[in-house]
C-alpha cells in the first residue's frame, strides 16, 4: 500500500518519540562541540508540525512537503532549521507531477540532499547531518532501483545511517559551530548526524511490513 500524507501525523509522532527518548544524549552531543540547543530546536520544529499535522495530512505530497518545510523554517532558529526547511522544500520541488513510488521518492531525496549541501556549503566528511543524509539517500536510491523488497531496503538505509553517524566521531568539523573548536571537535559524534539517524530509524520502523 503506498504511503499517503494521511500518515504524516504518525510519522511526526514517531520521530518526536525517538528524539525525546534520546533527549539527554542529543543535548550532551551538541553541548560537547556546539551550543547545546539542538534538542530544543528540533522539539520546537516537531511541536509546530504537530500543531499543523491535521492540515498537512489533507494535502498531496508536494504541498505537504512544502508546508512542512515552511513550518520548520518558521519554528526553528538554528542552522538545522534552514537546512531541514531546504530538505523538505527540495522534496516538494522534485516530487511534483511524479508518481509516488519509492524510486521517485529516492530521486527526490537525493536532489533535496543536494540542495542542503548547497545551502550549507558543506559535503560529506565535514561532521554534519550530511554524513547521514548523503549515504542514506544514496543507499535508498541504489536499493530502490535494484527491486529489493521494502524491509531489505529499509535495513540497508538504516545501516548506512548508523555508519554515517559513527563516521563523524573522528572527523574534524569544518562547518557549523563545531568548526570553531578545530582539532577539539574530534572524538565526539555530531548531534545533527545523530538526530538525522534517529529520524530515519523511526520512519523505517514505522513503515516496516
Ligand atoms: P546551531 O548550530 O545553529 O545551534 P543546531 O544545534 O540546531 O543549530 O544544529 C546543529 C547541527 O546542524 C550540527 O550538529 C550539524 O549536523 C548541522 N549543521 C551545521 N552547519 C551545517 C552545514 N553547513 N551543513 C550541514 N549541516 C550543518
Ligand atoms: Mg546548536
Ligand atoms: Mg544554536
Amino acid at each position: 500500500m503506498p504511503l499517503t500524507p494521511a500518515q504524516i501525523p504518525e510519522f511526526i509522532n514517531a520521530i518526536s518519540a525517538a528524539i525525546n527518548q534520546h533527549a539527554d544524549e542529543i543535548t550532551e552531543l551538541d553541548q560537547a562541540i556546539g551550543d547545546g540547543d539542538h534538542l530544543f530546536n528540533l522539539q520546537r520544529g516537531l511541536e509546530a508540525l504537530q500543531s499543523h499535522a491535521a492540515e498537512i495530512a489533507a494535502l498531496d505530497w508536494p504541498a505537504a512537503w512544502q508546508k512542512i518545510g515552511m513550518t520548520v523554517m518558521a519554528a526553528i532558529g538554528g542552522a538545522s532549521g534552514s537546512l531541514y526547511a531546504t530538505l523538505f522544500i527540495g522534496l516538494s520541488k522534485h516530487g511534483k507531477d511524479k508518481p509516488t513510488d519509492m524510486r521517485t521518492f529516492a530521486e527526490a531525496l537525493q536532489a533535496a540532499v543536494a540542495a542542503v549541501k548547497q545551502r550549507g556549503k558543506a559535503d560529506v566528511g565535514e561532521k554534519t547531518m550530511l554524513d547521514v543524509w548523503v549515504p542514506a539517500a544514496e543507499t535508498l536510491a541504489r536499493a530502490a532501483s535494484s527491486g529489493k523488497d521494502l524491509n531489505a531496503i529499509l535495513d540497508q538505509v538504516c545501516a548506512a545511517a548508523d555508519a554515517g553517524v559513527e563516521s563523524t566521531r573522528d572527523m574534524l568539523a569544518t562547518k557549523g559551530r563545531a568548526s570553531f573548536l578545530g582539532e577539539r571537535s574530534k572524538g565526539h559524534i555530531d548531534a545533527g548526524a545523530k538526530t538525522a539517524q534517529l529520524m530515519i530509524a523511526a520512519i523505517a520502523r514505522h513503515i516496516r511490513q
